[in-house]
């Protein structure tokens, strides 16, 4: 590399997210300059498989042409175009209807902002104008989960419940509480059925409703599986039992789809997978095979009601992007979703994720170094354990799952490491029975090489 190669300029100048910056000083980006199907290529020329679709996005891939045509189209049609006050377009009317036609549940509405953090944000802020249009401002606070993932704006990232999220930012704000996480694996107590574990979280919660006072809870706030905390799936009755708290003290459940939406668990939404009813639905990500940056808010007719009732009584609801709705993003959204219908996105992801949840344990459940392998359709993780029978973890200063992923990189796998020495599994929802083969079988040649380097 001379001095003016692409990864000194990036180290020179670019300022990145989630990054230990020493370390990336030291080390350097890994630059991808293109992509075919589920497979990245670095600037050498080598090839990757992408496990997580870039982050749990790029449902489609990397080389989608209809994407590309939809948004050269849109982009020479109308480039811009807003939807405050009363203006609008045919994109973003024909992807809200489009979404709601789709809803796992009756909505009404859809709104657009464009990210996940900034659709959780709006769902926050729907949640509180709603309760003052009803003459009860008191009723605000919110409870998310421990380990659960939303976002990182200040709203957000109090809703996420992961300490990096909040440490060093004197978050959660006021008023956002947070419950325990639904892992079996880890929090049950010895002998505690999985039916018995979601019945004491319901429990907590309960617990945790009254203790606070029911006329101040407004909404919970939970992926079907948590993502970034873990892919934890949930025991089979865990929603069904807190739904039941829920609608006992009029907590609205808003369910976030950012990474569970669009066939990821093999139904077209998470909610579908488990059992969740929600009267608030926020998606990002797939919804644009993030080719362009979106997000959606749904909502149901009863939070519509209150909020077009608030505004002659309490005022506007003053909430809005200047990009909600972009044309030529929500156009690229279009053309995905008429995609994912052709292809039966739902159906694919579930035939293909059975084959990816069976040779994942087949490959890597009984491995020394491996804890857990848990996931549903096309979502997954593998655990890596210090010790198997205890399920104890490494010491995280040890950085076994980072250690792991640059081990990968020379199988020609772009891995992802989670809290808990997790290594996440969403590949782009295209993904085919037979790569899938093949991303395991590479992870599996990885997971032996950091054997055979801890035994040294
Ligand atoms: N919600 C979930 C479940 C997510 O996984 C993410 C991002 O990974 C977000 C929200 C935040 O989305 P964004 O990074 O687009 O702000």
């Amino acid at each position: 590399a001379g001095a003016n190669s692409a990864a000194e300029r990036d180290v020179a100048h670019v300022l990145h997210p989630y990054t230990d910056h020493k370390a990336h000083r030291a080390k350097g980006p890994l630059i991808i300059t293109g992509g075919k199907g589920v497979r990245v290529t670095d600037q050498n020329g080598r090839e990757y498989i992408e496990t997580v679709a870039g982050l749990w996005c790029a449902a489609l891939g990397f080389n989608n042409e209809r994407l590309v045509q939809a948004a050269a189209d849109q982009m020479r049609k109308l480039p811009f175009y807003h939807a405050f006050t009363g203006r609008s377009h045919l994109p973003l009317i024909e992807l809200a209807e489009m979404l709601v036609e789709r809803a796992p549940v009756p909505m009404s509405k859809a709104f657009f902002a464009n990210s996940g953090s900034e659709a959780n944000d709006t769902a926050l802020k729907m949640v509180w104008y709603m309760n003052n249009a009803l003459g009860r401002p008191q009723k605000k606070k919110v409870i998310s989960r421990i380990g659960g993932y939303h976002g990182v704006t200040i709203a957000s990232a109090s809703l996420t419940g992961l300490p990096v999220n909040h440490k060093l930012f004197d978050l959660p704000i006021a008023g956002i509480l947070h419950t325990s996480r639904p892992h079996h694996y880890h929090h049950a107590l010895p002998g505690e059925s999985e039916e018995d574990f979601a019945t004491r979280l319901a429990s907590e919660l309960e617990a945790m409703i009254v203790a606070e006072g029911p006329d101040t809870v407004a909404a919970f706030f939970a992926e079907p599986i948590m993502g970034a905390g873990g892919v934890i799936v949930p025991p089979a009755t865990y929603f069904e039992k807190i739904q039941a708290v829920l609608r006992k003290y009029d907590v609205l459940l808003v369910a976030d789809e950012v990474i569970c939406g669009f066939g990821r668990t093999g139904n077209y939404w998470g909610s579908q997978t488990m059992g969740m009813q929600p009267d608030i639905l926020t998606c990002a990500k797939a919804l644009s095979s993030s080719y362009l940056p979106i997000s959606a808010v749904l909502v149901n007719e009863r939070v519509y009601e209150a909020m077009s009732e608030g505004a002659s009584q309490i005022g506007t609801w003053g909430h809005g992007y200047t990009y909600s709705g972009h044309p030529v993003a929500a156009a690229v959204a279009v053309e995905t979703l008429k995609i994912y219908d052709e292809m039966d996105i739902a159906a694919h992801a579930a035939e293909v994720g059975a084959v990816m949840q069976k040779r994942l344990r087949e490959r890597v459940a009984s491995h020394p170094l491996v804890g857990e392998v848990r996931g549903v359709g096309l979502i997954g993780a593998v655990e890596l354990v210090e010790d198997k029978a205890e399920h104890r973890n490494f010491d995280p200063a040890r950085k076994i799952a980072p250690r792991l992923v640059g081990i990968a990189e020379n199988h020609g796998l772009i891995l992802r490491a989670l809290p808990n020495d997790s290594i996440a599994f969403s590949p782009p929802q295209i993904i085919t029975a037979a790569e899938v083969e093949e991303m395991v079988e590479r992870f599996g040649h990885a997971l032996d090489d950091l054997s055979a380097q801890l035994k040294r």
